[in-house]
């Protein structure tokens, strides 16, 4: 399936042969109202969760509380199971990856998170592992204060497209040309560069602030783009002003730490 209107990789690749190298597999997820169940990939719907772990909770100060209490139980994001997108994001022996948020604002939130953003939390699981999963519903937030962090529930329509950095993360001879063939091809717009939607893997745009390498806490490692959360009519999702949100995680090893960047 495509529903991106852009050249094919082929046709970007025979414009500019240069970019090969620097070439990501990317995958966009088209989300459309539904009710999926826990055995679904989804956006904002029911998670694989092993009825012993303790639903995760956020208790860190926001816009509404500045202590961040009573703790707020955080809501599902997004579930993506290996076998709907699999690609080279996948550490060996994890089929599961889930995303949860506290939909509120924090301001000045510790590392790894973003300011003036939600407060993520990852899990990496096998899905066989989860011998019984839990049947209730999850707690629900007891205070959030913007429905744009809470996204509405999608199943998820895969689509594979090749996926090419910014102009700035170019070695500078091939910025020029980057930025000619960006010029000639599309509507006005970066369709090369620039791909809209929620997203697993391939390269993220810089087109407010300088590019930033994140060097993994624990090893590092410069950290690559793992997972993208767009702003949507159809999630319901708008984080930063219309923007994306951006989870960055070691390619070393996906139990290191994860950093989330607002752009
Ligand atoms: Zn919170
Ligand atoms: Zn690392």
């Amino acid at each position: 399936m495509t529903r991106t209107t852009r050249p094919t990789a082929e046709a970007i690749l025979a414009a500019m042969p240069e970019l090969a190298s620097h070439a990501r597999d990317a995958v966009i997820l088209h989300p459309e109202r539904a009710e999926p169940d826990h055995w679904s990939s989804s956006i904002g719907g029911p998670l694989l969760w092993p009825s012993d772990e303790p639903w995760p909770e956020c208790s860190l100060p926001d816009v509404n509380d500045d202590a961040g209490s009573p703790a707020t139980a955080m809501v599902p994001v997004a579930q993506i199971f290996r076998r709907d997108v699999p690609g080279s994001w996948w550490p060996a022996g994890i089929d599961l990856l889930q995303i949860l948020w506290c939909p509120n604002e924090h301001w000045d939130p510790p590392a790894p998170q973003a300011d003036v953003s939600p407060v993520l939390e990852v899990r990496w699981r096998r899905a066989a592992a989860v011998l019984s999963p839990t049947t209730t519903p999850p707690p629900s937030p007891t205070r959030f204060d913007e429905d744009g962090y809470l996204p509405q529930a999608c199943a998820i329509t895969a689509e594979r497209v090749t996926d090419f950095p910014f102009r700035e993360e170019l070695p500078a001879e091939l910025r020029p040309r980057l930025e000619e063939l960006v010029r000639e091809t599309g509507d006005g717009g970066d369709v090369i560069t620039r791909l809209a939607g929620w997203k697993l893997g391939g390269w993220p745009t810089w087109h407010l602030t300088h590019p930033m390498v994140f060097a993994c806490d624990e090893c590092g490692t410069a950290m690559t783009l793992m997972f993208t959360v767009a702003s949507d009519d159809e999630t319901g999702v708008v984080v930063g002003r219309w923007g994306d949100l951006r989870i960055f995680t070691c390619p070393a090893d996906h139990r290191h730490g994860f950093q989330v960047d607002l752009h």
